[in-house]
């Protein structure tokens, strides 16, 4: 088959069975989001913003700027979507974020502007908001709040995970929550198709899900300093807070055993979903999302 651009080639990933030993002779499903042509899951909300954003005219080709903050993969995702268009793109990414995902960022052709790190995704977006206020024509998407997110995994990863499975029912749903845009959006979708699916959101040791308390985390792409406005539209029935170490190992072990090279939200997916065979009846079925890649955590050192 010949494809004729990079956007055909977002989505479709694989659900993988994991070839582990599981508590209770349960079967872990991980949908390998790293397999996207940007890198990452972020490639489906980089496409649904842009594509979503001219469809409602906030978006228009030869005028419009796109202002983002982001940690990296959504900047990665929407570089990708934007060129399409022509687009330009600014992305304001707090320091301490990889350099790898900064560099693929500018490679995509945008523009990279740093906050300190100190101020975290609070501060990276009121800058893009100042910034935007001294450009005309641009456009904030705000991956944050803007109900697109969600919607761009109930549309395309709930129906894949669906149609993967096949007949084989559902047990459980384990995924990281960042913007919570991925696990809101895709826990709906299955659960309007299973209302029975046991869904379990993942968060670092100091994201705030389960009381907190709040404070710096290595594992990154997930945790969050504020529960997520699109957690009011699905049922959560279990949040499992994972720490760095746990997550670290995680990935180690994926690449050993497994020759999965994935970051660490992944690692942390990983790890609750073997817990969550722990609690779950004998042979369920769990299914858990690996977002992205270890290749742009290298220089931070993932596999030391
Ligand atoms: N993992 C990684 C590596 C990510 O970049 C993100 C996006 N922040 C997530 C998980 C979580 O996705 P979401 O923002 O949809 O909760």
């Amino acid at each position: 088959m010949i494809y004729h651009s990079v956007a055909e080639l977002i989505g479709h990933t694989p659900l993988l069975a994991l070839d582990l030993p599981t508590p209770n002779h349960s079967q872990i499903l991980a949908k390998l989001e790293f397999l996207n042509p940007g890198g990452s899951i972020k490639d489906r909300l980089g496409q649904m913003l842009i594509e979503g954003g001219i469809a409602a005219g906030k978006i228009v080709p030869g005028q419009t700027t796109i202002i983002e903050p982001t940690a990296g993969n959504t900047g990665i995702g929407i570089a990708l979507a934007a060129q399409r268009y022509q687009l330009p793109v600014k992305l304001v990414v707090p320091e301490k974020f990889s350099q790898e995902k900064q560099t693929l960022m500018r490679a995509l052709g945008a523009e990279v502007i740093n906050t300190p790190t100190a101020g975290g995704m609070t501060a990276a977006t009121k800058r893009a908001k100042e910034l935007a206020a001294t450009i005309p024509h641009a456009y904030v998407p705000n991956q944050f709040a803007n109900p697109l997110n969600p919607a761009a995994y109930q549309r395309t990863l709930g129906p894949e995970i669906l149609a993967d499975l096949g007949p084989q029912p559902l047990t459980a749903f384990v995924a990281g929550a960042g913007t919570g845009g991925t696990f809101a959006g895709t826990a709906q979708a299955l659960q309007a198709a299973e209302p029975a699916v046991h869904t379990v959101a993942v968060e670092p040791a100091g994201s705030i899900l389960n009381g907190g308390p709040a404070h710096p985390h290595r594992t990154e792409g997930i945790g969050v300093e504020a529960i997520p406005p699109f957690f009011d539209q699905v049922r959560i029935d279990d949040t499992k807070t994972i720490s760095d170490e746990a997550a670290f190992a995680a990935v180690k072990r994926a690449a050993r055993e497994l020759g999965l090279l994935i970051g660490s939200s992944s690692g942390a997916a990983l790890v609750a979903s073997l817990e969550v065979a722990a609690e779950l009846p004998a042979k369920s079925t769990i299914v858990t999302i690996f977002p992205d890649g270890s290749d742009r955590y290298l220089s931070e050192g993932i596999y030391d």
